[in-house]
């Protein structure tokens, strides 16, 4: 993969793919600048280095051209977040653009509209590519968590430029995830967790190769249990899944790893923060009740192996955490992890549900790395090569 380092950018124009699809607030404010403050680092070097920046995003699920999903909503945003003057053009190919970009000098930063604008993004169409291609010199590829994609603006449009690399994120993330894979540091040990296991299985398979222990938790949980012939009551499960985890536990045994599902969970008649909670052993849950959370025990048996871990993968959370009634799972694990790491262990955290919980729990910045992809960083861990990273070395 080439780098940035390995490119002189003195004053060419440098289209650097970003995922800005940032949330927003009720009054259309970004509620959370993360996915802006990543790229930041690349933005810097490169106007540091004398380059001129032309930035594109996709920015939701737009049908056609929609104001409720323009750039210019986030736009101060970035201009507060990159602490720095960014002219935006309310398209992303065409006159208006090429105009722009024209009379860019070195110093300067471009947003364009948002990408998705034109269903050609999504459709990978090469004319479009092209068309984004056709006002640059240099690509570079920062989007992580869109490079699973095969989308324009990630896998094709690198075919158009002589010099493109991967931006300092996309490096960094790459870098955190081959940390994990090639550990040597044993044991190690991946934490899953979340609502559906069809989402999970292709990594789970993988990750019986590269782990020494497997915990998991949250919804997916029951699914596993119920195919070992566990009383699950109202908890969620996927019953076309369960063979598949059936022979997941299999599995996991014939390898020799340590594959963990909770012994006790923190089970509710409803969903609701104020429902009535006990604790009940997690294959013999009563009718009527559902498991929402990992009960103590389990937490003192998860703990005990994330605390004697070297190297940690974090992906879901344990339980229902964005309610304080069914949070004190993923917390205990949250807080094992941070431990570990402070011993010197190395922890990668991702998906948007656990980075969301280290978020509540003010933990960000106490393990090793959070990964600001989710099913891009799901696909790398299953050892799949990423259009977007791939399209970056053709
Ligand atoms: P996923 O998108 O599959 O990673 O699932 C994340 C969601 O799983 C979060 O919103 C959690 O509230 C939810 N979750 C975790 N544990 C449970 C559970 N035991 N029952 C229902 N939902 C859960």
């Amino acid at each position: 993969m080439n780098l940035l380092k390995d490119i002189s950018l003195k004053n060419k124009k440098v289209l650097v793919r970003v995922d800005f699809n940032v949330p927003l607030n009720k009054k259309k404010e970004v509620a959370d600048n993360t996915r802006i403050f990543a790229v930041k680092p690349t933005i810097d070097y490169i106007l540091k280095n004398q380059g001129i920046c032309i930035l594109m995003t996709h920015f939701g699920r737009p049908e056609g051209r929609s104001i409720d999903f323009s750039i210019e909503h986030i736009l101060g945003e970035v201009q507060k977040t990159l602490n720095r003057d960014v002219i935006f053009v309310n398209d992303c190919i065409g006159p208006k653009v090429k105009k722009a970009a024209e009379s860019l000098k070195a110093g300067q930063i471009l947003l364009l509209e948002n990408l998705r604008f034109y269903k050609q993004e999504t459709q990978g169409e090469e004319a479009f590519s092209k068309n984004l291609a056709d006002i640059a010199d240099v690509y570079v590829n920062d989007a992580f968590g869109t490079s699973h994609r095969r989308h324009a603006s990630t896998a094709v449009v690198a075919k158009y430029f002589k010099e493109k690399c991967a931006g300092l994120l996309l490096e960094q993330e790459t870098k955190a995830i081959t940390q994990f894979l090639e550990s040597k540091q044993h044991p190690v040990t991946a934490i899953i967790g979340g609502a559906k296991v069809s989402s999970k299985i292709p990594v789970i398979k993988s990750l019986l190769s590269a782990v020494d222990n497997l915990l998991i938790g949250g919804g997916m949980a029951y699914t596993f249990i119920k195919s070992k012939g566990g009383h699950i009551g109202e908890s969620i499960f996927e019953r076309d899944m369960l063979a598949v985890c059936n022979d997941l536990l299999k599995e996991a045994a014939d390898k020799g790893v340590l594959l963990l599902l909770p012994e006790d969970v923190i089970a509710a008649e409803r969903l609701d923060n104020n429902a009535q909670t006990k604790t009940l052993n997690a294959s013999n849950i009563e009718n009527g009740w559902m498991g929402l959370d990992i009960g103590e025990k389990t937490q003192k048996t998860f703990n005990k192996i994330i605390n004697d871990s070297k190297t940690i993968l974090w992906n879901g959370p344990l339980g229902v955490f964005e309610m304080d009634s069914f949070s004190t799972g993923t917390k205990a694990v949250a807080d094992a992890v941070v431990e570990t790491t402070k011993k010197g262990g190395f922890s990668l955290v991702g998906g948007g549900d656990s980075v969301a919980a280290l978020k509540k729990f003010n933990l960000v910045d106490k393990v090793s790395y959070v990964s600001t992809g989710g099913g891009a960083m799901l696909e790398s861990l299953e050892g799949k090569a990423l259009p977007g990273i791939v399209a970056l070395s053709k």
